[in-house]
């Protein structure tokens, strides 16, 4: 339990469960505020991909007490081994760990890690309602109005929108903000066993679709490719996935030509189109305030995307635990958010575009690099 109580508010409702959300919901209740979290899914569930978590992320669920559990349910890994996509060794990525004890890089199952982040909920006793979100907000000076889809209705100091890219309480709350920007990239994923020479994370680079495989248990690893959006591979059917997502992998050696060569149809596997968007000032309007993708929404290339939503939620509990003025701690919360959530987003967004213009793999790699390097500053 963290020692510095809130005074500002007691009661806080945090709209969508997933990783942001659920960082905001266990760092308010640590500090004593009485949180209610709704999500939309009945069921509270996370599709089946792992997940990359970089050192700067790994830090943030060291704060969240989180670090063990992850070490002991994830794959922990000290660097990313970079080949050119025939799977010739050209580097080792330039990861450097942040602090002694904490790893560099790992990746874990995201079921996995949303258990984990369900469990500490769950042991602080937030209320939480499945199946439900937030039809209309009545925002005032004091406090926020709210009517749930269901009819019912509350009162709340602090209403936090972590419903992720097609946030409603964006909509509901910030007219000023609009949708995340298509990229003209998409990802594919696909959760497989591992390959038995897989030691660390490894790139391949040099490809017009560049590919990355991540450690996510002893046994188990997701890879991800990057390709140029085709609408199409959104509604594809899971043979059609599967048969295509070989075909992309023809050139390449390594492990990446290990897994064209060994992936199954039960395999999970998923095409998503990427956008990206930093939402302009301000993240907040009064007590309602936006966190996670639903205002920093960023692609996957600095496999940051989680890891800023759980940092923006500690930030969040950090300010308001600050100062006993909501303004004055929202305000501070978007200062220490805004320009780490943009680099995050501009260099993202400029790797993928390096990557459709079929750029240098070093000069990708270098880039990656540096962006990790800024990004062990602290928080
Ligand atoms: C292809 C891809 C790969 C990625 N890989 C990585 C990676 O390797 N590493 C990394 O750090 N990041 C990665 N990311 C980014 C990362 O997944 C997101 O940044 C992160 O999940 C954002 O957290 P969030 O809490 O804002 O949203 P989410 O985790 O998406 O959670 C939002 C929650 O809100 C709920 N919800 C939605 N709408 C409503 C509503 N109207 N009312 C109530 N609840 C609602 C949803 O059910 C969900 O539970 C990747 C993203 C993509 C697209």
């Amino acid at each position: 339990m963290k020692t510095d109580l809130i005074g500002s508010i007691a009661t806080a409702l945090v709209v969508g469960g997933g990783i942001g959300g659920m960082a905001t919901a266990i760092s308010l209740a640590e500090r004593g505020v009485s949180v209610e979290l709704i999500d939309i899914d009945p069921n509270w569930r996370v599709y089946g991909a792992g997940i990359t978590i970089t050192g700067p992320t790994l830090r943030a669920y060291k704060q969240l007490g989180m670090l063990d559990a992850i070490k002991a349910e994830g794959a922990i890994t000290n660097k990313t081994r970079v080949f050119r996509y025939d799977g010739t060794h050209l580097l080792d990525l330039d990861e450097p760990s942040i602090e002694e004890g904490l790893p560099a890089t790992g990746g874990i199952m995201r079921p996995t890690l949303h258990r984990i982040m369900q469990t500490r909920v769950r042991e602080l006793d937030i209320s939480v309602r499945l199946g439900l979100s937030v039809s209309a907000l009545d925002i005032g000076e004091g406090s926020t109005g709210v009517t749930f889809s269901d009819g019912s209705t509350g009162n709340y100091d602090l209403v936090v929108g972590a419903d992720s890219v097609f946030s409603s309480i964006r909509d509901l709350a910030f007219p000023h903000m609009g949708p995340a920007v298509p990229t003209g990239q998409g990802c594919w994923r696909i959760s497989i066993r591992k390959p038995p020479s897989l030691e660390m994370g490894e790139f391949f680079l040099g490809h017009a679709s560049p590919c990355g495989i991540t450690a996510c248990a002893p046994d188990k690893v997701y890879m991800w490719m990057l390709t140029p959006h085709v609408e199409r591979e959104a509604h594809m059917t899971e043979q059609e996935l599967f048969d295509t997502l070989k075909g992309l992998l023809a050139d390449f050696g390594g492990n990446a030509g290990w897994i064209r060569d060994n992936m199954v149809p039960s395999d999970w596997i998923n095409y998503r189109p990427l956008a990206a968007v930093l939402q302009p000032k301000d993240w907040f309007n009064q007590r309602v305030v936006l966190l996670g993708d639903a205002v920093h929404a960023t692609t996957p290339h600095l496999a940051s995307g989680a890891g800023m939503a759980v940092e923006s939620g500690i930030v969040l509990a950090e300010e308001l635990a600050r100062t006993d003025n909501v303004m004055d701690a929202l305000l501070a919360y978007q200062v220490r958010r805004y320009d780490r959530c943009r680099d995050v987003i501009e260099t993202s967004v400029s790797v993928g575009q390096l990557q459709l213009e079929h750029g240098d793999p070093k000069v990708h790699a270098e880039l990656l690099g540096a962006a990790l390097h800024r990004l062990n500053a602290p928080f």
